[in-house]
């Protein structure tokens, strides 16, 4: 069986180490089938990655309650009223 190589660049799945290495974005096209499983897992990674905002809502309501805390040890309410104002945006869009 004859090996299958991208016309382009000539690479090879011998010469594959890492996907994100292939020798051009035609070998995506040549390879679709015997890379479509490592694609997905490299999709999933991505997507894993792509969940940082909520980390960082996590941290802005932790800040924001830090400030809450301070502003009420002040006696500031208008200021903890606009503060938890700023919480229930964040915690509702996350
Ligand atoms: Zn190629």
């Amino acid at each position: 069986m004859e090996e299958k190589q991208c016309p382009k660049c000539q690479f090879t799945l011998a010469k594959l180490q890492d996907i994100r290495r292939l020798g051009c974005a035609y070998c995506f096209k040549v390879f679709a089938d015997e890379l479509a499983p490592a694609i997905a897992s490299i999709q999933k990674q991505e997507q894993h990655i792509g969940r940082k905002p909520q980390i960082s809502i996590k941290v802005q309501t932790d800040k924001l309650n830090s400030q809450l805390q301070k502003a009420i040890a002040q006696e500031a309410y208008e200021e903890a009223a606009k503060i938890k104002q700023k919480l229930s945006v964040l915690i509702e869009s996350s």
